[in-house]
């Protein structure tokens, strides 16, 4: 038999087969738009079942005017009114709250976007794999706060999980779930974000609009300081551990400030499998949208003729204390990375609402893992209480803080 197939005449794309029933929770954010923008691109491959916001009532509505859900929820109940006027006479169904997000997540649809931010994507993430969905997750802080929660639901339900983190999608392009046993190591590469050689004495003073504008990715405010901090790195290391059959020593982090190679598998033989791109989400988004085949995605392509040099580096685990707490809770285990990423949310929004300095957002996050003791988490229920409990903590330490003017 022939290794090398016959060459064949240029075919057509594979289209998708029947119209793809999709629901997009967290439509109006920076990965949610990215989903559209790639729905609107593909006439007639898709249908949008459901579309679920926080608050931006203007964007929820445009968008379901645009792409005709059978349901929009926006989760603020303050939002309910407006939207129901704007979407009058439209046939389109209207809700409101936390509750009614997770039934969005719940109704009939094949595939589902998980690109809710923070620990608020849990409950509707999970209501989908419980039905045995094909959910794209782009939402990592759901892995983080309960991973075996939710790696055991997708077991048992046979739901498909499919990483839309660039990083993430990169891995589970080139890694060879058949032979996991040869993978010697994950290798995650990371931009190093805005702050990579700004001087450490400064670090204390930068503004959340110098940590939110991040060197090559356009991204949520949220996710965007957590690449300043480089606590989002942290964060991928114990979403790679969930999503991967790699132990967390075999999950190493390079610093690769051009961000054209998205992550590396290496195998025992020594050969490295990478995947490249340019740094836009439409890219991972497309391969988890149209998997198993792939669709058109318009991305810049890159041109390795004007690419220049690539460039690599060690983290610096010093600058970027928030690495080391990371790694420590996912060693530690129990209710520690629940805590890491409660704590962080918390933080993270007391940074950008201008109340705590940004080397205080690591600060707090350690402060509240050495406060709350270790216990092992196993239901749901569990996860909310720690949850809650860290955030507590965190704000009372966020109080604490001198106030800035
Ligand atoms: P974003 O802030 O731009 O959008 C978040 C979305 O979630 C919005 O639609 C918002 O309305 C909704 N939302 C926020 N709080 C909510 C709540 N309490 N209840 C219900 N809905 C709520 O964020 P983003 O940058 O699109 O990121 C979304 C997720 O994807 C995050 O977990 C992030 O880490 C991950 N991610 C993002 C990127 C990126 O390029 N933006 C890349 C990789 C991973
Ligand atoms: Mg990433």
């Amino acid at each position: 038999m022939a290794l090398i197939q016959e060459p064949r005449p240029n075919e057509a794309p594979a289209a998708l087969g029947e119209p793809r029933r999709i629901t997009v929770l967290g439509s109006t954010g920076s990965v949610g738009q990215s989903t559209l923008d790639l729905v609107a691109r593909a006439p007639g491959q898709f249908e949008v079942a459901a579309l679920t916001a926080h608050s931006s009532v203007e964007r929820l509505a445009e968008q379901a005017l645009r792409f005709r859900p059978a349901l929009a929820v926006i989760a603020d109940p303050a939002g309910y009114k407006a939207l129901k006027q704007r979407l009058a006479g439209t046939g389109i169904e209207v809700a409101a709250g936390a509750e009614a997000v997770t039934e969005a997540a719940r109704r009939p649809a094949e595939w589902v976007m998980a690109a809710i931010v923070g620990a608020a994507g849990l409950e509707p993430t999970l209501a989908a794999i419980e039905r045995g969905a094909v959910v794209g997750l782009a939402n990592k802080e759901t892995l983080v706060c309960a991973g075996d929660i939710v790696m055991a639901a997708v077991k048992r339900t046979g739901a498909t999980l499919l990483p839309v983190d660039s990083e993430h999608s990169a891995i589970f392009q080139v890694f060879e779930f058949a032979r996991a046993h040869a993978v010697a190591r994950i290798i995650l590469t990371a931009s190093g974000g805005p702050f990579r050689d700004v001087h450490p004495s400064q670090l204390g003073m930068v503004t959340p609009e110098q940590a939110v504008a991040h060197p090559n990715w356009s991204m949520g405010a949220k996710i965007s300081v957590d690449s300043a901090t480089m606590m989002n790195k942290g964060l991928e290391v114990i979403e790679a551990a969930h999503l991967f059959p790699v132990p967390e020593d075999r999950i190493e982090i390079v610093v690769h400030p051009q961000s054209v190679i998205h992550s590396m598998v290496e195998y025992i033989d020594g050969s490295v499998l990478a995947q490249l791109g340019t740094p836009d989400m439409r890219t991972p988004i497309s391969y988890a949208l149209a998997w198993p085949t792939r669709m058109e995605a318009p991305s810049k392509r890159l041109d390795f003729a004007t690419l220049g040099a690539l460039t690599f580096e060690p983290p610096d685990y010093e600058r970027f204390p928030a690495l080391r707490l990371a790694r420590q809770a996912l060693q530690t285990g129990g209710n520690a990375p629940t805590i890491l990423n409660a704590a962080n949310e918390a933080a993270v929004a007391a940074f950008l609402a201008r109340r705590i300095r940004f080397l205080d957002i690591v600060r707090v996050v350690e402060e509240t893992l050495d406060a709350i003791a270790n216990t092992s988490l196993a239901t749901l229920a569990e996860v909310r209480d720690v949850d809650a409990a860290a955030r507590e903590e965190a704000g009372r330490r966020i109080d604490s803080l001198p106030r800035l003017v």
